[in-house]
C-alpha cells in the first residue's frame, strides 16, 4: 500500500478471522469522495480495519463516526471510534468525519488525538483537499451540487457483502438522489450537517448511475438515503418514469414525509420498483389510513419513532410511542433513541465523553417492544407477503438474529 494514497476506512466492517462482513450498508459518502479524488488525478481507496497493518507509517486515513449520515438522530455510541483511534492515531494521520465529528470536534480531538476533524459534508472537504492539499476544516456552509458529482466508486465494494435483511434483499446498495429538506422541524439537526443545502441530481444522471451500479457492479436492490426523497417531486416523477421504462432489474426503498404521498406518486413509485417507504411518525401525523393505502399497492412501510435519548427509563411520552406503533400499524416499526442535538448539543457532548456505552432499561424496553411488534403473527404474515421464497428465508434468518442478538 502506498503513502500518497488517501485511505477511507469504515469501522468494524470486516473480521479477517471469521470472514464475516459486519456492515450491511455501504459508505456512500466515501465512494463519492474516492470518485472526486479520481477526477482530480488522486488515488483514494476504501479499506477495512484489518488492512491498516499493511499501510506505511504516517498514512492518511479518513474515518466516519456514523454508519451513514444520520441527519437528525445520530447514534451516540462512539466507543468503536475511540478504540480505533487508540490503536492507530499514534501510527497514522487519522481524520474524523461524520455527524459526531461535525458537532463535537473539541471533545473528539481531545479524546482521540486524531490528526484533524472534517466538519460537515466530506465531499466538500475532498474537493477542497484536491485544490489545497489540506484535509481538515469546517465545510458546513459549503453547498455542493449533487448533479456535478461523479458516479460513486462502486468498484471499491463488493455488492454481495451488503444486504437489507428485513426485506430479504441482497446485493444491496445505498444511493442518493437529493440532499436537503424544505421543512424545518425545530428538533431536526439536518442543518448542523447539511447547512441549507438543497440539491438534486438530474433524473437522467441518476438513472445512468443506477444502470452502472446494476449492470457493471451487480447491485439488485437499494435504498435512497435522501433525508426526504420527495423533496424535489417533479424530478422524482421523471426518475420514476425513466426507471419504469428502463426495465432495470432493481428494487428499492426510500424515505420521505407522509404528507407528500398521494395516489399519483404512489403509483409512479411502485411502477418504478419501489417496494418500501420509510417515514417519521409523531403524534400529529400518526395515521393508519395512509399506511393502508401504501401497502395496498404492494409497498411495505417502515415507521420511525422518536424515543428519549436522555432518560434511562421509559417516560410517559415513550409509552405513548410504544402504543402508537400498534395504531399506525406499519409493516416495520423502528423506535429510535433521540437527542435534540440542535438545541441541546451540550447534553450529547456530555454523553459521548462517557464510554463505553452501556445498555439501560429503556434500551431493553425498546428491544422488547420491537420484538413484540414484529413477531405478532399478523405482522409476520405482512412482512413475508410478496417476498418470494429466497427473500423469505433471508428475512426469517434476520428475525432469528434479531431474537438472539438485539
Ligand atoms: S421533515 Fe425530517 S429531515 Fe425534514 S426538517 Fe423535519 S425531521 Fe428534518
Amino acid at each position: 500500500m502506498r503513502s500518497d494514497v488517501l485511505y477511507f476506512c469504515v469501522l468494524n466492517s470486516y473480521d479477517r478471522t471469521t470472514g464475516v462482513h459486519n456492515r450491511e450498508w455501504l459508505p456512500l459518502c466515501f465512494l463519492n469522495c474516492i470518485s472526486i479524488l479520481r477526477r482530480n488525478g488522486i488515488e483514494g481507496r476504501l479499506i477495512n480495519e484489518s488492512e491498516i497493518s499493511d499501510l506505511p507509517v504516517g498514512s492518511s486515513i479518513v474515518v466516519t463516526t456514523g454508519s451513514i449520515d444520520r441527519w437528525f438522530a445520530p447514534s451516540i455510541r462512539v466507543d468503536a471510534l475511540y478504540r480505533f483511534c487508540e490503536r492507530y492515531c499514534g501510527r497514522h494521520r487519522v481524520f474524523l468525519s461524520g455527524i459526531h465529528a461535525t458537532l463535537f470536534p473539541d471533545v473528539l480531538l481531545e479524546k482521540t488525538h486524531a490528526a484533524g476533524i472534517i466538519r460537515g459534508m466530506p465531499e466538500a472537504a475532498i474537493e477542497s483537499f484536491c485544490k489545497t492539499g489540506v484535509l481538515a476544516g469546517d465545510f458546513r456552509s459549503s453547498s455542493p451540487d449533487l448533479s456535478t458529482f461523479p458516479v460513486p466508486a462502486f468498484d471499491q465494494v463488493n455488492a454481495g457483502h451488503f444486504a437489507f435483511r428485513a426485506m430479504g434483499w441482497e446485493r444491496f446498495g445505498v444511493f442518493e438522489f437529493s440532499r436537503g429538506c424544505k421543512e424545518s422541524c425545530d428538533f431536526c439537526a439536518k442543518t448542523c450537517f447539511y447547512g441549507d443545502t438543497d440539491t438534486c441530481k438530474t433524473p437522467e444522471g441518476m438513472l445512468r448511475e443506477l444502470k452502472i451500479a446494476v449492470e457493471e457492479h451487480g447491485f439488485r436492490t437499494g435504498y435512497f438515503m435522501d433525508i426526504c426523497f420527495l423533496n424535489h417531486r417533479s424530478a422524482v416523477e421523471r426518475l420514476c418514469e425513466l426507471l419504469a421504462a428502463s426495465k432495470l432489474d432493481f428494487t428499492w426503498a426510500c424515505e420521505t414525509r407522509l404528507k407528500d404521498l398521494d395516489d399519483e406518486i404512489l403509483d409512479l413509485l411502485h411502477a418504478a420498483g419501489c417496494r418500501m417507504i420509510g417515514f417519521g411518525v409523531d403524534e400529529l401525523n400518526a395515521t393508519s389510513d395512509l399506511v393502508e393505502k401504501i401497502e395496498k399497492r404492494g409497498i411495505k412501510t417502515l415507521a420511525y419513532y422518536i424515543v428519549s435519548g436522555l432518560f434511562a427509563s421509559p417516560t410517559p411520552a415513550d409509552q405513548r410511542v410504544f402504543e402508537m406503533m400498534w395504531s399506525v400499524d406499519s409493516t416495520f416499526a423502528n423506535p429510535r433513541r433521540f437527542l435534540d442535538l440542535k438545541n441541546h448539543a451540550w447534553l450529547a457532548e456530555e454523553i459521548i465523553k462517557d464510554v463505553p456505552y452501556r445498555q439501560d432499561e429503556l434500551d431493553l424496553r425498546i428491544r422488547r417492544e420491537i420484538l413484540r411488534f414484529h413477531l405478532a403473527p399478523r405482522r409476520l404474515f405482512r412482512i413475508l407477503k410478496g417476498l418470494g421464497i429466497a427473500n423469505t428465508v433471508r428475512a426469517a434468518r434476520s428475525f432469528g438474529n434479531l431474537l438472539l442478538r438485539r
